[in-house]
């Protein structure tokens, strides 16, 4: 399984804007942006004007980076999101990269951050519907309950003691004193993150 290795402060430095990736640190005076608002690298702090094609590859980039998702798996969730046309093909996009398991690990408040979120899920420390799973990956359906594997609750809860939740979506049921949490619906895009520009993505890969 691939892995990226190097600094994922890098990747919001890059990206020129915060992507949460490190849990708790993101909202301390630690976190890198704030300290460096300029890319890495001999010409990070260079001004250059980006073609149309160059922003949406930005777009791109910078979700598959918030989500943690490798090229070939992004470019299969824009496939399957194109392939129904009931809901735009932008929106489905989000709401597949949403229902995945470790995001609702990580958004209903039961661990810090998604990174750390699909390393628990790959170590076999939550179950769905009472079966283990340790697919990142794995959809989840409205009304599946994402719970922890007994012998991990104590260590969960020593860590959500560390990062307190902040409160889930409402989108999502999240019991966090019984370390349970199901999704009620999909996501609407008013309940997604405002600043993602789905359509430059829809555009970068209709090129
Ligand atoms: Fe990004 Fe968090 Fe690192 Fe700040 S601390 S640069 S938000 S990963």
């Amino acid at each position: 399984m691939a892995r990226y290795l190097e600094s994922v402060c890098k990747l919001c430095r890059n990206e020129g804007e915060k992507l949460f990736l490190k849990g708790s640190r993101c909202y301390t005076t630690k976190c890198a942006i704030d300290r460096r608002r300029y890319g890495t690298g001999q010409h990070g702090q260079d001004r250059k004007k980006q073609s149309e094609y160059a922003v949406q590859l930005r777009e791109k980039q910078k979700l598959r980076r918030t989500y943690g998702v490798f090229e070939r798996q992004f470019a299969g969730y824009f496939e399957e999101a194109n392939r129904q046309k009931r809901v735009p093909t932008g929106l489905r996009l989000l709401q597949l990269l949403e229902i995945r398991l470790d995001n609702i690990a990580y958004r209903s408040g039961m661990v810090p951050s998604r990174i750390q979120a699909r390393q628990l899920v790959r170590h076999g420390h939550f179950t769905v519907d009472g079966k283990r799973c340790s697919i990142a990956s794995y959809q989840l359906k409205p009304g599946q309950v994402v719970s922890i594997s007994e012998h991990s609750k104590k260590f969960i809860k020593e860590l959500i003691e560390l990062n307190p939740a902040t409160g889930a979506p409402k989108w999502i049921n999240a019991d966090i004193e019984n370390l349970r949490a199901s999704i009620i619906n999909l996501p609407a895009r008013e309940d997604l993150d405002q600043n993602v520009k789905e359509a430059l993505i829809v555009e970068y890969y209709s090129r």
